[in-house]
Order: structure tokens, then sequence, then C-alpha cells
């Protein structure tokens, strides 16, 4: 057995799930193990011990059958959360994680602003801050939890981090997890100490900045007990999923835009220079070299609008029949016959607008559902670009060629669609679902001198590829002015809608 692999562990929303990965960028396995998620209202959290549990299953499950020799373990993971140790390492976390989705900190984020101004947080973190920010967070545990918050002695921001930290005995935070906190000053690659002190914060508790590509420890005795794996094997700590899932989609680089069409969409590319309004509704986020910017635009509804025409118009049909029924009827449909704002659940890139609603614009008496399915799709077509522009306006390199990934990949249609209204092909890389695991991989592979840049090893390996449609190009071209500019004079008539939503 002479092939050498890296073991990459994602430590993601609803599970762990441990991969393992060529030096050639190839997957030869995978195991996963889920945890509970703990939710009620506002409060959503986890055990971080469940997610050292079930990496460690995960690592010794897919370790008994491996046909390389592993070389490394690198670790990713979700981002924003809130985990506390004290000073006893052996005891784990002094309390749940308070995870980034959860919203208890309204009132705390408001003294956020109203200390600090929201101008000067978005100048210092190049974000727009909300009650999933860790200063909000860290103002709730001092007011609630005062005992938690005076025996902390090591914060961690990522579930990576932490598991890193279980591994090997040592972690910090990288710094693509650390600008999604809103503590990090990221024009320069330090905590934003300032910050704290202004709020009454503690700063002696915050986790080291840890490079995302180089070796942080050997794997422990226990650590190699639990997962069958040798001790001492190299551990590299990574960075947080929306990196390592940007670069696994081959976004890595300047150049190549990686578009999720799932229920919820997003765009990621890789930028050098300076960072972008976030007002626009685009993050910053430190690329893992430590100077260039990963930028995310990120509609809240994208092939979830179709999921929705699909509900409403084919309820009794088996959800993939009815999709392909669509997808026929879709591509039998002239181009841009009616116009679909993709608003289903208000919107939040480019323009935030919790109000917004979806609407066909242009119906006739001729329209059809294949007209219908045709819309939706161009749609949210037309609702990438637009945060495709907010990105590149600032002066990014125009994507050569963007990679498609989410569930909405598998329809040949939308990636035409989406390639003539961006006006660059669109390749569907093999298995979407393994990106984070191939973007750790990447990271611990340059650990290891294995590559020396962030691109996909062995290239962009497309099962499917769309190119643009020369003659729907200009057609989208010419419609697509009007979608950019339906949004200003709607959103009164928005706002009374929700107003009298609210009466009923
Ligand atoms: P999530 O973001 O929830 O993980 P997925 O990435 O699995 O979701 O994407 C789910 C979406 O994929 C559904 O909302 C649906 O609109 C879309 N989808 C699934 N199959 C098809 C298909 N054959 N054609 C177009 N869209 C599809």
């Amino acid at each position: 057995m002479t092939a050498e692999c890296i073991l990459a562990v994602d430590i993601g929303t609803t599970g762990a799930k441990a991969t393992a990965v060529l030096r050639s960028g190839a997957v030869i396995g995978s195991a996963y193990r889920g945890y509970p998620t703990s939710a009620s209202g506002s409060l959503v959290e986890q055990d971080p011990r469940d997610w050292e549990l079930a990496a460690t299953a995960a690592l010794r499950e897919l370790a008994e059958d491996l046909a390389a020799r592993p070389a490394a373990i690198a670790v990713t993971g979700q981002m924003q959360d809130l985990v506390v140790h004290g000073r006893d390492a052996t005891r784990g976390a002094l309390r749940p994680a308070i995870l980034y989705s959860d919203t208890r900190a309204g009132r705390e984020a408001d003294l956020v602003a109203e200390v600090r101004g929201e101008d000067r947080l978005v100048r210092e973190s190049r974000n727009v801050q909300d009650p999933t920010g860790l200063a909000p967070k860290l103002l709730w545990l001092r007011e609630h939890e005062a005992d938690a918050y005076r025996e902390a002695a090591l914060l961690l921001f990522g579930a990576h981090d932490h598991v890193v930290r279980a591994l090997c005995g040592r972690s910090g935070t990288d710094l693509t997890t650390a600008s999604t906190t809103g503590l990090l000053d990221l024009d320069r690659n330090a905590w934003n100490l300032p910050l704290l002190e202004a709020l009454g914060l503690r700063t002696d508790f915050l986790p080291d900045l840890v490079p995302a590509d180089s070796v942080l420890g050997g794997l422990s005795s226990a650590a190699a007990g639990a997962t069958g794996l040798p001790e001492g094997l190299p551990v590299v700590h990574c960075a947080g999923d929306a990196a390592t899932t940007t670069l696994g989609a081959g976004a890595g680089v300047d150049g190549v835009a990686s578009i999720n069409l799932g229920t919820s969409g997003w765009l990621a590319v890789t930028k050098h220079g300076s960072p972008v309004d976030p007002r626009k509704g685009v993050y910053n986020l430190r690329h893992p070299d430590g100077s260039g910017l990963i930028l995310i635009g990120a509609p809240s509804t994208a092939a979830g609008n179709l999921d929705w025409l699909r509900a409403a118009l084919l309820p009794d049909m088996e959800p993939g029949e009815a999709f392909a029924l669509l997808n026929a009827e879709a591509a039998a449909a002239a181009p841009a016959s009616l116009l679909y704002l993709p608003w289903l659940s208000g919107e939040r890139s480019p323009f935030k607008d919790p109000d917004a609603r979806a609407a066909f614009l242009g119906l006739g008496r001729e329209t059809t559902r294949g007209d219908l399915a045709r819309a939706v799709l161009e749609g949210v077509a037309f609702s990438l670009r637009s945060v495709h522009d907010a990105i590149y306006e600032t002066g990014a390199t125009a994507p050569a060629a963007a990679t498609l990934v989410g569930g909405g990949a598998r329809s040949a249609l939308w990636g035409r669609i989406m390639a003539s209204v961006l006006g660059c092909p669109m390749l569907v890389p093999e298995s979407p679902a393994d990106a984070g695991a191939r973007g750790a991989a990447i990271l611990a592979g340059r650990a290891l001198g294995w590559y020396g840049d962030y691109a996909l090893p062995g290239g962009l390996v497309a099962a499917a590829r769309h190119e643009p449609d020369p003659g729907w190009a200009r057609t989208y071209g010419k419609l697509y002015p009007a979608y950019a500019a339906m949004h200003d004079p709607l959103k009164a008539a928005f706002s009374a809608m929700a107003s009298t939503r609210s009466r009923a």
C-alpha cells in the first residue's frame, strides 16, 4: 500500500463526515455520524462532545478499510459558533456550543451597534453585524451565565477548532472562521481588541489565529486509541467550511466562481484586492492564504423557487418525476416570455428586504406551465447575476468559468440558462457533495508540501459542462436590466403587503 491520502473531517450542521482523499484529489471512501441539535425559539445549540464522538467514530470506520496510507488528518466545519473552554483541557467545553444560527442575542446586538456605531463595525469587520455575531453572544453569556463567562479560559469559534483540540491538544481559529465572528479587524488580520474593550469584554480568552495550511500537532494517544489511527499522525487545522467548500469547488483561485443552486443559493469567488461593500449583501471572508478574500453573495431562495412551483402545480406527483416534467416543459418554452422575481421568502443579497415576495410579470392568456417553469429558472439565474455583478463591480476577475453545485445542478437546462445569463460556461463537478472534504485536503496537502497553490489537484474534472447559448444570452441581456431595476419601485408595495399580512 504505497498511495497516500488525507483524512478530511467536516463537522457540519447535522453530522461529521470523514472522507479519504488521494493526492490526486480523488475521493476513495467516506463515513458519516450524525448528532442532535437542540433548538427552541431563538436558541440553537449542539454539544461539542457530540462533535468529537461523531468525528472519531467516522474516522474509525473510515480507517478500518482504507486502501491508502493516511498522511494527515484535515479538519473543517461550521463557523461563527461560540465554544467555551475552561482551564482544564481534559474537561471539555463548559457549556453547549451556541451555534451560528442562534439569534438569542438580539438586544445585545443593538447594544454593540449603539456603543461602537454601525458604520465603524462595518469598516472594521468589513461585514454587516447582527445578533449571530460573537460580540452579542459574549455579552449574552456575561449577562446570563456569569459563572461560565468568569471560568472561561479559551473561546473557540469553529466546530473544527474544538475537534482539532480533541485530536491533538492544541487549537486556535483560522482567519476565515475569525472573519465571520465580527471580532476580527479584517484589514489587519488581528482581533479587534478595542471593540471588546469598548464593550467591557475580556480579551484574555481569545484563541490564537492559526494558519489553515500548517500542521498544528500530532494525534494524541487517546485520540489514536479512539480512531485506530497512528499516534502522532499530523493534524492540520484547515479553515471553516465556507473556505473549504469554495476551494473544493475549484474557486479558491481568482477567475473561477462557484455557484450553489440549493434551496437557498450562493455565489463564491476568490479575489485579491480590496473588500466589497458588505451592505450590498456580500460577505468578505479572509481567504486561507491570509491575503486574499473569499467573497460570498447568498440570495435567500434559489432552487427553493422551483420546489415551490412543483409543490403548487404538481402536488400529487413524485418530486423527481415532477422536476423532470417541469424541466421538459420549460425546455420547450420560449426564453424570457415572462419575468419571475424569485424573492419567495424575502431577499438578503444583493439587497436586504425581508418583506419582498415573489412575482410573475407578463402573464397572458397564452401562458403555459412550461412558461412559468422556465421563468422560475431564469429568475433565479438573474438573482445570481445580480449578486455576481455586486461582486465584480469592485474589480474581482470576472470568471472564465463557474462550477455549479446543489440540487438544481441536476437540470441541464438550468445549467445552460445560468451559462447564458452569466456569460461563462457552467461546470458541474463530479461528486459535488465532497467539495468541503476536497478543499480541506488541499490545505492539508499544502501543509505536507504536496501542492504549491489553492487550485484543485489535477484541475477541475467536470461531470457535465454547459455552454452559453448565444441567442438566449442576447435575449437575457435585454431582459436583465428590467429585473435589476424591479425591486426599488416595488419596495413600498411589499411593505404595505407585509403590514396587511401581519394584521390578517
Ligand atoms: P439543500 O440546499 O436544501 O441541501 P439541495 O442542494 O439538495 O438542497 O437542492 C434542493 C433543490 O434542488 C430543490 O429545491 C429543487 O428545486 C432542486 N432540484 C432537485 N432536483 C432537481 C431537478 N431535477 N431539476 C431542477 N432542480 C432540481
